[in-house]
């Protein structure tokens, strides 16, 4: 099982974060958690095909939850799609995907089957297969919210081949008889007992997806024992009279639930935009619970890393992984060898020797910084602050290769305590 989260912003999307998606590949099939504005593009970058989606879960009509479920319809319609696709969410989902279709005059090559819950349901299995299961429960906030636990179940256990064979067993009838629990009679009349040749049981992977709720008891139902529990953390403990107002959980509320629930991975995501630097949610998180992790977009969290890492390659840099490996991927992107690295590389620090005469200076030194150099800068940064500021001008209209910095536009708070 393999979690790719599609994106992590809550309500408003930000110039690094995309509204609430996840996705879940399992054995080749993918499993839609909410479904945000840019689902569809952040699937594309992740190297995960719209065309495998099997069910798609909702989770509430806040409309950073669902906006971009129309869209993504209407893409797997033009892919010529014609296996059926499961949806499952809140009451009204069907009436909202029927008249949307409907007013564009699309007429579906696929059929859609729905699952719908509504107020007032303790939980229930929105999907039954023979390999997992779906079950979901309400959760507690300003509208009727559902979260939902993707269960595989048990797998059979791992048969003794040798031993088998010199019991007697030969045909593939009977160690399916042996798997499925049952004993077999082999020709000189012993009979062979499963657990003989059966190992136990192994338990199957589980996911629980909980998002846009205060804590709440069912949260912790959902949650118990799974290998990865994605639960929003919205705010910091500093606003926890905020999401309390809001319905919200806090990084700590999210840490609360790993730690009842006995989850093995907290990743945490559905962060407000006010936090450019979401570290600080990790931070108060992990302080309660370990391991947590943030959700990374695009980013894939593995239950089984041996078995399956490689399976699900993004295609697009992902910018948070690895801040020096930037410049690197970047150029490869474009197609450009080591050695050029190496020259922009030299350029660049031409340019800043050339732009401050007192860095030239340190040029001619060694290369390992001592300890005194290291001081000496530290004064010449607090002495000059602002000079410093206009040497970095320079920097960027000497037409170096220096990336640009990524800022968060900021807007005022209110605008994303609606949701
Ligand atoms: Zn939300």
């Amino acid at each position: 099982m393999i979690i790719v989260p599609l994106g992590v912003a809550s309500a408003t999307p930000t110039a690094t974060r995309h509204l609430s998606s996840v996705a879940l590949w399992r054995e080749g099939d993918i499993h839609l958690f909410d479904c945000g504005e840019n689902a569809q593009m952040r699937m594309l970058q992740a190297g995960l095909k719209r065309s495998k989606i099997e069910n798609i879960f909702i989770s509430h009509f806040d409309v950073d939850h669902y906006s971009g479920l129309i869209g993504l319809l209407s893409t797997l319609q033009l892919q010529r799609r014609d296996k059926p696709l499961h949806i499952a969410g809140p009451k009204g989902i069907k009436k909202f995907v029927d008249w949307n279709l409907k007013f564009a005059n699309v007429d579906l090559n696929f059929d859609i089957r729905y699952t719908e819950v509504d107020e007032g349901f303790e939980s229930e299995r929105v999907v039954d297969e023979d390999e997992y299961y779906v079950e979901a429960r309400p959760l507690n906030h300003t509208k009727f919210c559902i979260g939902y636990r993707f269960q595989e179940k048990d797998k059979p256990g791992k048969v003794d081949a040798e031993k088998a064979e010199k019991m007697g067993i030969t045909e593939d009838a009977q160690f399916k008889a042996l798997k499925a629990g049952e004993d077999v009679e082999v020709e000189d009349g012993t009979v062979v007992k499963s657990y003989e040749i059966v190992g136990h049981p192994r338990p199957g992977d589980s996911f629980a997806y909980i998002t846009d709720t205060k804590y709440c008891p069912n949260s912790v139902k959902l949650a118990m024992n799974t290998n990865i529990l994605y639960h929003e953390a919205t705010f910091s403990e500093s606003l926890a009279d905020k999401a309390a107002e809001t319905g919200h959980s806090t990084s700590i509320d999210a840490a609360r639930v790993a730690n009842e629930a006995q989850t093995k991975l907290l990743v945490i995501s559905h962060f407000s935009a006010r936090y450019t630097n979401p570290f600080v949610l990790l931070r108060e998180a992990r302080a309660k619970f370990f391991p947590a992790w943030l959700a990374t977009e695009l980013r894939p969290i593995y239950t089984d890393p041996a078995q399956e890492k490689g399976i699900v390659k993004q295609k697009v840099y992902i910018k948070e992984i690895d801040e020096s490996k930037s410049q690197g991927s970047r150029s490869g992107g474009r197609g450009r060898g080591s050695d050029d690295n190496k020259k922009r590389f030299r350029k660049r620090r031409s340019s800043s020797s050339g732009s401050s005469s007192s860095r030239g200076r340190s040029s001619d030194r060694p290369r390992r910084p001592r300890r005194d150099d290291n001081q000496e800068r530290r004064k010449r940064r607090s002495d000059s602050n602002s000079s410093g500021r206009d040497s970095n001008k320079d920097y960027n209209n000497s037409g170096s290769s220096r990336p640009p910095k990524h800022i968060t536009p900021r807007t005022p708070f209110d605008d994303f305590d609606r949701f």
